[in-house]
């Protein structure tokens, strides 16, 4: 039997609904939330990522300025704009669009931003509190995939869960999230021996490895949710994810599709975050 199709479309839309509806309300007093989004270099992937995000914020009602600035900008120049926008009362959320040129360091300017308005809540102090269960921003891709996953109906207590990959932004978040709603969860990554075995034990699989075809429908066990991350290019330049969509199709209960999937929330979560921000703001002056 073919697996459920988990449609980011569908979701997606009903979070950017939801921050248009709250956009409009933090508008009726006296906030209007807005998104800064520093654009350095000449990447097309990121300018791309840019205009999708402008392109949201339209939507929602939330306003947006798209700093964009040459590839020779220098460190310096970076984090005194990121410093701005920290005292600029004005601005909810400040996101760096990665990568960044080689001579800046991503780390250092990652933490230049207040972590109030760390929107894509990859500061270490977002990082730390997500990992003692407090409030904060949670990066945007393992937040839309949780999403998904709820959405599907699925009750994660005591659900044995398998994340692959273990990178800051997704693979290790996604696990705390997991964990937070008392999963039992292993992360794999590039090391871990008998993947497929791993894998096919999991109630919940997460596929971000960035690696086309890694999950294949052998790795599956039959009737689990599978969402697929990863954003590859297959030989013939389409976009596709970690897992063997058809086959894996066949075996999992439910599966979320590459494009239509993930990536659609990893957006409309970014709306969503921005929208704290500018709540957080609100509930301050109160
Ligand atoms: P990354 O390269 O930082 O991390 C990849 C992780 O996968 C590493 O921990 C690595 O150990 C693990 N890995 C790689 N090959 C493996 C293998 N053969 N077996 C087991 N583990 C393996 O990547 P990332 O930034 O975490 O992104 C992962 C994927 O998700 C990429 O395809 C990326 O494009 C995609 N992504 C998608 C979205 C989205 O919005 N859908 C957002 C962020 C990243």
């Amino acid at each position: 039997m073919a697996a459920t199709i988990i449609d980011g479309k569908v979701l997606a839309a009903e979070v950017k609904a939801v921050a248009a509806r709250d956009a409009a309300a933090l508008k009726e007093q006296g906030i209007s939330p807005k998104l800064v989004v520093f654009l350095v270099g000449e990447n097309p992937a990121s300018a791309v990522y840019v205009r999708g995000k402008a392109k949201d914020c339209a939507e929602c009602g939330i306003d947006s300025i798209v700093e964009t600035l040459p590839e020779t900008t220098t460190e310096a120049d970076l984090l005194a704009r990121i410093v701005a926008m920290n005292a600029d009362p004005t601005v909810h959320g400040i996101l760096v669009q990665l990568p960044l040129p080689g001579h800046i360091e991503e780390k250092k300017v990652i933490e230049a931003i207040d972590p109030k308005k760390d929107v894509d809540g990859f500061t270490p102090v977002n990082i730390g509190r997500l990992q003692i269960g407090e409030d904060c921003f949670v990066p945007c891709t393992p937040a839309g995939a949780l999403y998904m996953i709820q959405a599907a109906g699925v009750q994660l207590a005591g659900k044995d869960a398998v994340v692959v990959g273990r990178s800051n932004i997704v693979g290790k978040p996604m696990a705390m999230l997991l964990v937070a709603q008392s999963a039992t969860v292993t992360v794999c990554h590039s090391k871990t021996q008998n993947l497929a075995a791993k894998c096919a034990a999991a109630d919940v699989l997460i596929a971000a490895a960035g690696q086309e075809k890694l999950i294949t429908a052998n790795m599956v066990k039959p009737g689990a949710v599978v969402i697929d991350v990863g954003m590859n290019k297959n030989a013939d330049g389409k976009l596709c994810g970690d897992v063997d969509f058809e086959p894996v199709s066949q075996v999992a209960g439910a599966i979320t599709p590459v494009p239509g999937g993930v990536g659609l929330m990893t957006r409309a979560m970014l709306m969503a975050n921005t929208i704290k921000a500018a709540q957080w703001v609100l509930q301050a002056q109160k």
